[in-house]
């Protein structure tokens, strides 16, 4: 096995498997506070980079929930509490392929 130090966040990434549930999806986000979130810790807190900078709107993030490693993070980061992170509904979410 390579050594996992060496490895890019995406190769990391590529290493679990998602049953992303596009229908409900788990992370909810009321952007009327990321208007006024000035540093947006969101996209650094995430480890899997679900949260990134809006191209269309600078002042707003993008939501990537089906990436989402569900560490849970999301729950104390933010803050402005508002990111809604529920647990995703049995059998879907992340399936970690090691361990
Ligand atoms: S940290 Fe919270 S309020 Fe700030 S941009 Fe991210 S989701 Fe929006
Ligand atoms: S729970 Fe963790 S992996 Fe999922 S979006 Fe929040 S910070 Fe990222």
């Amino acid at each position: 096995m390579s050594d996992i130090l060496s490895l890019s966040l995406e190769d990391k990434l590529y290493r679990t498997k998602y049953e992303p549930d596009a229908a409900h999806p788990h992370i909810r986000v009321n952007s009327d506070y990321c208007v006024k979130c000035g540093d947006k810790p969101c996209l650094f807190f995430c480890p899997a980079q679900v949260y990134k900078p809006n191209p269309n709107d600078a002042n707003l993030v993008t939501v990537s929930h089906e990436n989402c490693l569900e560490c849970g993070t999301c729950r104390y980061g933010c803050p402005f509490q508002a990111i809604d992170w529920q647990n995703p509904d049995g059998g879907m979410g992340v399936k970690y392929r090691y361990g």
